[in-house]
Parts: C-alpha cells; structure tokens; sequence
C-alpha cells in the first residue's frame, strides 16, 4: 500500500490548500530522480509479486467463517519470526530468503512479498511457487487453531448484516454512520487498517467526493431472488448483463472503501534495465491487462448476494472515486478545474513510449491533464509522452498529509511524488527509482486477482514475466486504441467472461520490419512434439537470431555485475537487445528497429493493413493461445522466447506444468476461481436460488478452499489432476 510514515494526519479541509505544495515539490522530487537515472542502466530483471490473504476465523459448531481483525497481532508475531534464525532452517531450498509480510488496508488482510526479488533466470522461475507456499506456511503457522490463510479476492459476506443478526466479522463490528471514516451502513470502522493512513485516506475521499462512495455491481437474479417491484426481473442465467448495472436495473449496492480495497489482488513488479525499456514493456502490458484480469476472474459475490459479474475492478475502481459532482460532469465546472472521466483507481489512460509505433490515434480517449506540471517537465527536458503521463496522474490532489512531512528535501524525498502516484491505482504503474537505492526503473502489473493456491499465483506470475522477456526478445507491438482496452475491461469482468466473451487484440504483433513468417509459431509447444525436428526451418529463424542476439549482449563488455543479494547469477542470458546501449555490443546484425523513420513505418504498414483491421475480435482462447497462421496468441510468443533459450528439458518440463493452467483455463477446460466459486454457492443444498450467499455457505466455501489449497480435497476442473496441496495441515 505504498508510504506508512507515521505522523499527524491531516483532515481535507488541512489537506486542501496544501495540494499545490505537494504537487509542485513532488514534481521537483521527481525532476531530481529524473536527472539522476534518465540515462542510467540499473542491473535489469529482477522482479517480484505481491501476495493478498484475507485471515478468516471459523467455527465449526456454529457453521460460521468470519473476517478475523487480528492483522496486527500476526503482523507483529510473522515480522518477529523472520527475523528469528531458526526459520532459516525450514526454508525450502529452492527460496533464497526469508519472506516479508506487509498490512493492507483491511484489518483482516496481509500481504506478503519474497524476501528477495527473483530474476528471469528460468530456473529461478520454477522456485517461485515454493517461495509463495513457504510464504502461506508461515502465515498458517503462526495463525489461531481456527483461522485460516485463504486468497480469495473478494469476501462474499464483506458488509452483509442480515438485519443485525449475524456478524461477519471476529471480533464483532457494526457500523457507525456517524462517526466510522466510511460513514457506511454496513461495514464498521474496525474493519479498516488502523494506521493512519488508512481511515484518513476513507475520510478524505468521502470529504473530497462531498458524498459516501457509491459502489453498485449487477445483482445475479436467480428463480426466488427478491427484486423491487420498480425494477424489472429478468434471470441471470441467460445472457450476462453489462458489468456495470443499467439505471433501473437490479444491483448490490456498497458504500465504502473497505469493499473495494479490501478485496486482495496478485500484482507482480519488474525492474527494467533503463527508463526505455520501463515504458516500452508498460506500454506492451497496457492492452494484456483486461485481458489477465478475465483469465484470473475470482470474484462473483459482494455483501452476501451473488452479482452477475466476475471481477473486482468496477468495485474497487468506485471504492476510492474521490470526484467532486462537477469533475463527474454531474454539474458545470465552477470550483473545480477538470471534467474528469474515471476514478483514481482505473485503467491506463496513455500509452508512454517513445516507441514510434505509439501513435496519436492510439489515445482516443479524453484525458485531462496539469498543463503546470506539463509544462515545467517538459521545459526541464522531459519528452512529451512521459510528461502527459505524470500531467495527467497530477490532476488528482493528494489525499492524505502528515504534519510533520509538509517541508521535506527534494533531493532526499519522493514522498510527495509517492503522494499523488501511489494514489493513482492504475492497471499498470511506472514506478521510478527510489531516492538512495540501488533499485531502477520499474513497472508494476496490477490487474491480476488473486488466485485460491499458490500454483496458481505462481503460474500467471511466471507467465507475465516470460511475457515481457517475450515483448522485449522480439520488439513486440501491442499498440491498440485506449478505448478499446476501456472496453476490453468491462468485458473483461461479465460474468463468465473468460469462457464466452471476445476482446480486442491487435492482429499484426510483430515489428514491421521483420516478415511475419519467421514468427509464424501457432500453437508451437515448449518442446517440439515428436516427429518435428527442432531445426524447422521457422523454429530454427527464430532460434538463431535470439541465440545469437542474446549470446552477443551477455558476453558483452558491459555486463552488468550480479546485484548483491540476489539469487544465485541474475539471469544474464535473458538480457534483451532492446536497450540501445547495448545495440552496438550486440554481434548479431543489429536490428533496424527504431532506426528507421517512423513515417515509413507507418505508411507502410497502412498500406499492409487497413487502419480498419488493426484489431480484431478475439475469444480469451485465440488472444492466448493463437489464431489462424498470423497471430501466435500471447502464449506463442511466450513459447517462441522459451524456445530461443538454452533451457534444459527438465526445466521446460517444470515450466510447462506452469503455462499450461493458462492455456487450458483460456481455452475453458479449466474453469476460472469466479466460476468455480459461484458453482459452489449455487449447488450447495443450503442454497434457496435467491442469490444470497449465507453464513453455512460462505463456511462451507471457506473451508473447501482451504482444502483445495492444501490438496486434501481434488479440484480437477480448477487445477487440472496434477496438482500437489501444502499437505494435510499446510503448516511448516
Ligand atoms: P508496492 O509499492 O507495489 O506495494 P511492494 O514493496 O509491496 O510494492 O512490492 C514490490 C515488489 O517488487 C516485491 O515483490 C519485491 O520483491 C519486488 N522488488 C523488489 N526490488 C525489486 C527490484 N529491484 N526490481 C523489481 N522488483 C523488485
Ligand atoms: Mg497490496
Ligand atoms: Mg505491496
Ligand atoms: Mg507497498
Ligand atoms: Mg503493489
Ligand atoms: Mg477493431
């Protein structure tokens, strides 16, 4: 949750008059960094997730699973057991270090991190998996009898009061329209994280807004759901309705933070080796982000009822809507300064490249900007692009300020750049270099919902990195209009979206001055399948231009030098050619990429395909797994890049066992967790098809999770029959 200073918090009103201040120094901050690291290589990949778990309390007498509040107890016990030498010991030896675990903003959440980045080193990536389970047995281990680990995204009784009678949450707490941070009539203060951070940042938002957040998703209609007489019952089962509802149609209705930012979320951060490279692979991953959020969908129940969508984000995304009425164009502008199209937490509004594949027309959308803040960066150097991107993210106002840290060091600071950046909650964030670290440039991947084991969560955290290896190893193009990513995220979270709905992709992902042909690899598995020679002569093109293009930068004089404690060597094979500081070292024939005027690029690839058919509808199944003979699907490319790599069998076998729960869930023989989960909620016998998720349920569920997970309860059409559970008690 990005910055935890302790300190006097200030009220909006204190916060208010202070936004300039902020912005203008956070500007400064970043000016300086900029000036620091614009023409710095860091030391390349090494990367990391982020882990959410909610802690749930169960009873099994009473049949209850409830929210346990005791985030700061297991916070306080897990930071003191890894510093203890002792767990040393445990530690599987395929992890490298001691795991970090973090709070969130719900008292009943806990994030944890691996100790130590991992590189792209394929052998690293298969210890990724070990890492997260260590990570969960240690939670598990220091947890009550009764409570549990689980990674669910979104708590299908978060806020549901069934009039008074039953809690959802251990120890009981009820809401206080009057005087809680929310103001909400369904979830209670003690909810929150109580740092001050938390139920300030609450407060400020419902105080900037001038109202309660007001969160609705469509409600599911069942045979016996209860619906208004003023609004129209039409079953759920039939055709999914639009993920946000129509006026006058049946929704749930939520009214705070906690129901958004409460809900827990798998994010993977890399580092990149220079800022190019940073905003060419944000870039890339800005049109693959609806497209993970459908295949990791695992969200189907608020506030006690089933909804009629899949995903998180348009909960989320209006839990923190800080929007005055006129920035929501509710009323003409007068106090305010922008007409402002989406809340802080939403989807990329620009691409940031200064790729020349990224076009204007690209950016069909309206997005404001601080022509201030543009323009000082832009005086100071800063290419258009990078300074619409930071003008844009600055013009929301800070939203929570310590007294204590209004003045600092620009030098020294990036506390009033992290103000207003890590408050801008986009699909993909551009981190810049921390003040006095080693680390770089990075880019975070934000989309992803947590998924219920840690296979899983390994397996979409292996498959984005190979991904990105993938865009930068063969100079991907992924460039599509914002407003078709727009729509892909709606889309992205209908209910059952990964099995029925198509998106937009681009056809043509390959650079236009390589012939198609030589990336023609649909389908083409890890390993070629028996009878297929591996010098194929597409196989083959591919392999010996990566090889040697990959061979020639690592052997390079400007190898960088393995990073302090990392992992085992960084991985220097995966070094891609992209930078331009490295081209020149590179002894295969360089490529012409970006070298080129982008004009002839253009018109020529025009002329190729019509501006018409730039993009196409496609099922989750093709957009992954290819279609037809030009487009290799996101996992074809994933394929090509591994297969261009000096991997050993053994390791590729490891790493296939990973990609393959993301081909067999796009092609819909695996189920997503969203799907299974509603499946468990609409057949169990306590059920009254009335769309209520009740307390013996939500139990139920709990506990069928958590036997999942461990594997003492097989889940085949989720996890395929391969899947090994954290054993009978999950512990260490
Ligand atoms: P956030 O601000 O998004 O909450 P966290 O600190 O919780 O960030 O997590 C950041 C992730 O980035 C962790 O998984 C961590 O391992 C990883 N990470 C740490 N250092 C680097 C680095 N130099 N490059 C890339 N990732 C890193
Ligand atoms: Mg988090
Ligand atoms: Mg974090
Ligand atoms: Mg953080
Ligand atoms: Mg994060
Ligand atoms: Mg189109």
């Amino acid at each position: 949750m990005g910055l935890l200073a302790l300190g006097t918090p200030l009220s909006w009103d204190e916060t208010k008059p202070l936004a300039e201040h902020i912005r203008y120094h956070g500007i400064t901050q970043f000016l300086n960094t900029w000036d620091r690291w614009k023409d710095r290589t860091g030391k390349g990949l090494l990367w990391g997730d982020e882990i959410e778990y909610m802690i749930v309390s169960y009873d099994d007498d009473n049949r209850t699973a409830l929210l346990s509040l005791r985030q700061t107890e297991i916070l306080k016990k897990l930071q003191s057991v890894t510093l203890d030498p002792k767990l040393e010991q445990l530690k599987p030896k395929d992890c490298t270090a001691i795991p970090t675990f973090h709070p969130e903003y719900g008292r009943y959440m806990i994030e944890s991190t691996p100790g130590c980045p991992f590189t792209g080193n394929p052998k690293d990536l298969i210890s990724v998996e070990a890492d997260m389970r260590f990570r969960r047995k240690i939670i598990r281990s220091h947890l009550l009898p009764h409570e549990l680990p689980l990674t669910v995204t979104s708590w299908p009784r978060l806020g549901a009061l069934d009039d008074g009678k039953l809690p959802f949450t251990d120890p009981e707490t009820w809401p206080d329209t009057q005087k809680s941070s929310s103001r909400s009539q369904y979830v209670g203060e003690l909810l929150t994280n109580p740092h001050a951070r938390f139920p300030t940042l609450t407060a400020n938002i419902r105080a900037r807004r001038g109202s309660l957040v007001d969160i609705r998703v469509p409600l599911f209609i069942d045979q016996n759901t209860n619906v208004p007489d003023t609004e129209q019952k039409h079953l759920s089962n039939g055709i999914p309705t639009p993920a946000k509802p129509l006026p006058g149609t049946p929704s749930i209705h939520m009214d705070a933070m906690a129901f958004g930012m409460g809900c827990c979320c798998l994010q993977i951060t890399f580092q990149a080796w220079n800022v190019d490279e940073a905003r060419r692979v944000y870039d890339a991953l800005v049109p693959v982000a609806p497209i993970m959020l459908a295949l990791t969908a695992a969200s189907p129940a608020f506030r006690g009822y089933l909804a009629d969508v899949d995903a998180r984000w348009n909960v989320i995304a209006a839990s923190v809507d800080d929007r005055t009425e006129e920035e929501r164009g509710l009323k003409p502008l007068k106090s305010d300064r922008y007409s402002i199209p989406k809340s802080r937490y939403d989807s990329v509004d620009l691409y940031i490249s200064n790729d020349p594949r990224n076009k204007e027309k690209y950016h069909d959308t309206h997005v404001p900007m601080d022509e201030g803040v543009k323009q000082r960066l832009t005086e100071h150097g800063v290419d258009n692009h990078l300074a619409s991107h930071l003008a844009h993210l600055f013009i929301r106002d800070p939203l929570v300020q310590f007294s204590e840290t209004i003045d600092q060091d620009d030098q020294a600071s990036m506390d009033h750049f992290e103000n207003i950046q890590s408050t801008n909650w986009q699909t993909i964030r551009f981190k810049p270099p921390p003040v006095n670290s080693p680390i770089g440039w990075r880019v975070e991947f934000r989309s992803m919902e947590v998924q219920m084991t840690d296979y899983e969560n390994a397996a979409f955290s292996i498959f984005i990195v190979l991904l990105t290896r993938a865009i930068l190893s063969f100079d991907l193009n992924f460039y599509m209009p914002i407003s078709e990513v727009d729509d892909n995220m709606q889309r992205a979270q209908q209910r059952d979206a990964a099995a029925r709905n198509s998106f937009h992709f681009r056809r043509n992902v390959f650079p236009h001055d390589k012939p198609r042909e030589r990336f023609d690899l649909t389908s083409r598995p890890v390993s070629p399948p028996a009878g297929q020679s591996p010098t194929s002569p597409t196989s083959a093109s591919i392999r010996s231009e990566s090889i040697s293009r990959v061979n020639g930068t690592a052997s390079s004089s400007s190898k960088p030098t393995t990073p302090t404690g990392s992992r085992r060597n960084s991985g220097d094979h995966l070094r891609p050619s992209g930078s331009s500081q490295l081209r020149s070292s590179v002894s295969a024939p360089p490529t012409p990429r970006r070298t080129g005027s982008s004009a002839s690029r253009c018109s020529s690839e025009d002329e190729d395909i019509g501006e018409e058919d730039e993009t196409a509808q496609m099922t989750l199944d093709e957009i992954i797994n290819g279609k037809g003979d030009h487009f290799p699907g996101l996992m074809g490319v994933v394929n090509a890049y591994l297969n261009s790599l000096n991997v050993d069998v053994g390791t590729k076998c490891e790493l296939r066992r990973y990609l393959d729960l993301i081909k067999w869930r796009s092609k819909g023989r695996l189920v997503t967790p969203a799907n299974w989960i509603r499946k468990f909620i609409t057949t169990h016998p306590d059920y009254k098809h009335d769309s209520v998720v009740s307390q013996s349920i939500t139990y139920d569920l709990a506990k069928a999770v958590d036997e999942i997970e461990r594997g003492v309860r097989p889940c085949p059409e989720l996890l395929g029959h391969n899947y090994v559970g954290s054993g009978p008690t999950g512990c260490l």
